[in-house]
């Protein structure tokens, strides 16, 4: 199988942490922490859900969340991904 047809997701070579094992609403949080480019996510194993985080573990910007989502490991840390760090959640209105 060729790397390209893989999933994003699948790309990375993650490193996966419990951050909590019993979540509010239930299920476990835990943290996948990619070796090659550094990416950070947290997933709740309840629903699936999955965002981008930073080094602190603050949630990014929805459009972080769905661009990593969407791309292929890069196999090293991206410099744009800095600025994208800035990028929080709850941060103030771009
Ligand atoms: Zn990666």
């Amino acid at each position: 199988m060729r790397e390209e047809s893989l999933p994003p997701w699948r790309t990375h070579d993650w490193k996966v942490r419990t951050i909590e094992s019993i979540a509010p609403g239930g299920g476990s949080r835990l943290a996948f922490t990619c070796r090659s480019c550094g990416r950070i996510f947290n997933q709740t194993t309840i629903n699936s859900r999955t965002w981008a985080v930073d080094e602190g573990g603050v949630a990014l910007n929805d459009t972080v969340t769905n661009r990593w989502l969407a791309e292929s490991c890069t196999r090293k840390p991206s410099d744009t991904d800095e600025d994208d760090r800035k990028l929080f959640k709850n941060g103030p209105a771009l």
